[in-house]
């Protein structure tokens, strides 16, 4: 997942590095009825005492709004939008909230599909299509005069009122994969503001923020200093590497560092993390949402049959390959999420589409063990969870073979290559029952040996090597997708 997530990230920062800003979302401020009424919320909350535990996870519902063309083309994928329901739970942990597909929605308008007027036709769009007992996103083709896919506004979301406007939160299709867009939006949903001021376009404006008025301006916290801003040409800064390549002191003397990795600067590229003030701030924000009256998040979760079968092993390339059988017809794809074997702490990490039997998790430290669980993303509720096999096992025979086995996952043609050509090899493929389904005696080749596994269900088998002339046996895995 993380090599995928890079590559999708640098072809975003390529197509916009150093010329346009594409994170373009100014949530509107609430009026002076909106505030009072979320102060008056707020203030209850904290009065309460009762404030929110992440460790009893709330599971919010979301309704996928697909737009598309007037000829039905151009939506976004399940598959994508598993990868978006992935990322958003990945992080709103944070604030105990993970979020699940109540229902999807399509779409079929051209007008809607490239969101030129906001302003005018997201209303339009949204009419007859909102839920009231859910959050409502809607993936658009562009939004503004976006033509172009990848860049301008990638998204915009609401600050808390008691409005089913509020509920909204418009995204780009371009927005869904290796970008943080969907995470910032959901910060605004939860009540953050812009750590940058629309006010500040230079440095020379870097004091703007003090110690007197922090509660005030910008975002209104404290532990956040106002920064730039979208002003890119911006002397000293490296969007590259997100940093400030020199020293930059405000008009006091005092090093001025501004958020730049911080979920809502408008650094594109480097956001990365919330601060806990933040954190604290959308916990409030949930709370100040449970208490509006015009829609609340009561929509049902799916009941779907559990996979079984579930399985994860290691591959030679370090890899962990997660395996289950579906059993049920209902699921909108799955989200995985993954724990260190001595936490309970399950993390997102990938979605699949629907169907899909299988997961490779190439985000793996080696010197972790790992757990696993499923969880339909359209349901609540996560299946158990279930652990990697034979870890030590695999490990050392990754460091140790003498054969690489390619492609992995297998599709139907398995090769396997080592650097004894000409030795004469007995090899035995069995399934993970130990049935025998293969059994060959061939000489290693320059370009390998070749298995056809087109027959084969998918699934892990074992491949069991001995070389006929140094006596030594290995056995192997591979997948077969
Ligand atoms: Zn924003």
């Amino acid at each position: 997942m993380k090599k995928l997530y890079i590559t999708a990230l640098f072809s975003i920062l390529g197509f916009n590095a150093y010329t346009q800003e594409n994170l373009n979302c100014i949530p509107q401020p609430l009026n002076e009825n909106q505030q009072l009424d979320y102060n008056i919320k707020a203030n209850a909350y904290h009065a309460s005492g009762k404030t929110i535990d992440i460790n009893e996870v709330r599971y919010l519902p979301l309704k996928i709004h697909i737009v598309s063309k007037d000829d039905k083309t151009g939506g976004l994928v399940k598959k994508d939008i598993n990868e978006f329901v992935s990322k958003v739970c990945k992080y709103y942990r944070y604030i105990g909230v993970q979020f699940f597909i109540s229902e999807y929605n399509l779409i079929h308008n051209s007008t809607f599909f490239d969101l030129k007027n906001p302003s005018s036709d997201e209303s339009l769009m949204a009419e007859g299509n909102d839920s009231h007992q859910a959050i409502n996103i809607y993936f658009v083709n562009s939004i503004k005069d976006d033509e172009n896919q990848c860049e301008g506004t990638f998204g915009y979301a609401y600050l808390p009122f008691d409005n089913i406007k509020s509920t909204r939160i418009v995204l780009k299709n371009c927005a869904v994969v290796g970008d943080m867009t969907a995470i910032h939006e959901f910060g605004h949903f939860f009540g953050l503001k812009h750590t940058y001021n629309d006010e500040v376009n230079n440095l020379g404006d870097r004091f703007i923020e003090n110690k007197d008025n922090c509660d005030i301006v910008t975002d209104g916290l404290c532990s956040t200093d106002t920064d730039p801003g979208a002003n890119f040409t911006t002397p000293n800064w490296d969007r590259r590497t997100c940093t400030f390549t020199e020293e930059i002191r405000d008009r006091n003397g005092a090093i001025y560092t501004p958020p730049v990795r911080n979920m809502m600067s408008n650094y594109t590229g480097c956001q990365q993390e919330f601060v806990p003030e933040q954190i604290e701030k959308m916990k409030e924000g949930l709370a100040v949402r449970g208490m509006h009256n015009s829609y609340d998040f009561s929509a049902s979760s799916t009941n779907v049959l559990e996979p079984s079968e579930l399985s994860a092993t290691k591959n030679i390339y370090n890899s962990n390959i997660i395996t289950w059988k579906d059993n049920a017809d209902n699921e909108t794809g799955y989200i995985i999420e993954r724990a260190l074997i001595d936490s309970n702490e399950f993390i997102a990490i990938g979605g699949t589409t629907p169907n899909e039997t299988t997961f490779i998790d190439n985000d793996v430290n080696s010197d972790r063990v790992y757990k696993y669980r499923l969880r339909p993303s359209n349901s609540s509720q996560p299946g158990p969870a279930f652990f990697l096999q034979d870890n030590t096992i695999l490990n050392t025979e990754k460091i140790n073979s003498s054969y690489v086995l390619s492609p992995v996952p297998t599709d139907e043609i398995l090769n396997i290559n080592g650097n004894n050509i000409g030795d004469k090899l007995n090899i035995t493929i069995s399934d993970i029952n130990g049935k025998v389904l293969i059994s060959t005696q061939k000489s290693m080749l320059n370009e390998g040996i070749n298995v056809d596994l087109s027959s084969f269900t998918n699934g892990p088998y074992f491949i069991t090597i001995e070389n006929l002339k140094t006596g030594k046996i290995e056995e192997l895995k591979a997948l077969k997708k």
